[in-house]
């Protein structure tokens, strides 16, 4: 681990005057920060605690929600106007790591976390165009079990533009779902992005996970009115039971009007390097019957033109599946 300084933000002024140090990074929980710090992935000059910084504040509303950054996991998943209107959001958080980590792990530290490919976290491996910029990607020909399937760059492992890595939160699956914007503040002024577009595919550049700029802060995250608290469930595919990242989720939310789809909500995760969302896919729920045909078609789109490696194509089926099933679940209604 490389020497760093610390200092604690008042508010978020003050995590902005300080955020100016070159290699300076905002510390939330340190759920994943820290130890990519102790694996010698990260190496911050400065820390910024923004814990006690006033961004610890929920409130939900018939017209939306305010979620602020420091917002512990935890709490946001047991929140009662959370639970009540975006049970979606709740569910997806209980599925993620552990009891004791969601206690620490905050929103803003949630929609910036790293992927969980190997040879990224693994300093001995030399080649991971994530960690260092052109040396190529170990993964394609590698373990890739838990690699994306869809949007990655694959022009083979010396290139240095490939990258099969996938995001590994739940939240950010449930948050892209229900379409939820990320309020920011920079020196520059403020901003709002939807989830959807902030988090990127690697493209030519898979060292870039998001598009926040080093100076730029999270203070919050917003949710439109809900509008599928009757109807919605959060389905994780692993490889044991708790405290493992998805190999598929699909966080999936249906408005009825009878057994006709009003409106619809659908993303994955697991499977590419941002949570994975269509809105084809979404459209060809609407105004159909909430049947397992429906939800095959739907299913179909969402997942055109996705590609498996050796270790994961299994992938492919499993999200077919998980989708039918997801949504079949969401019908029955968020407390089935
Ligand atoms: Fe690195 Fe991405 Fe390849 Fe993993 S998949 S080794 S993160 S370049």
């Amino acid at each position: 681990m490389n020497p760093f300084t610390y200092q604690r933000a008042k508010d978020s002024a003050a995590a902005l005057h300080s955020i100016t140090a070159h290699g300076a990074k905002f510390l939330g929980g340190g759920t994943n920060l820290v130890d990519l710090m102790k694996d010698n992935v990260e190496h911050p000059t400065s820390l910024i605690d923004i814990n006690h910084a006033g961004l610890d504040q929920i409130t939900v509303s018939a017209d939306g929600g305010r979620i602020g950054a420091s917002v512990k996991n935890s709490d946001l998943a047991n929140h009662a106007g959370i639970v009540a209107n975006y049970p979606l959001l709740s569910h997806a958080l209980l599925a993620g790591a552990s009891a004791q980590l969601r206690n620490m792990a905050t929103t803003g530290g949630n929609l910036m976390q790293r992927t969980r490919c190997y040879y990224f976290m693994d300093t001995a491996f030399p080649a991971c165009n994530k960690r260092t910029p052109g040396t190529g990607c170990a993964a394609i020909h590698g373990f890739n079990r838990i690699h994306a399937i869809l949007g990655q760059t694959d022009d083979g492992a010396t290139s240095p533009h490939t990258c099969i890595a996938t995001n590994p939160s739940d939240m950010n699956v449930a948050l892209s779902a229900l379409n939820a914007s990320i309020e920011i503040v920079s020196p520059h002024g403020k901003r709002t992005v939807a989830v959807r577009d902030f988090h990127r595919l690697p493209g030519d550049n898979p060292s870039l996970d998001t598009i926040l700029k080093p100076d730029e802060l999270i203070v919050a995250v917003t949710l439109p009115a809900a509008k599928f608290a009757q109807h919605s469930w959060y389905l994780k595919a692993r490889d044991r039971q708790s405290y493992a990242f998805a190999l598929v989720s699909v966080a999936a939310g249906l408005e009825l009007d009878g057994n006709t789809i009003k409106s619809a909500a659908l993303a994955l995760g697991g499977v590419a390097h941002k949570p994975w969302h269509s809105p084809e896919a979404e459209r060809a729920l609407i105004g159909k019957p909430a049947n397992a045909d429906t939800f095959k078609l739907a299913a179909t789109t969402i997942l055109k033109g996705a590609k498996g490696y050796s270790d994961n194509a299994f992938k492919i089926e499993l999200a077919q599946q998980c989708i039918v099933r997801a949504l079949t679940q969401a019908v029955e209604g968020a407390k089935a």
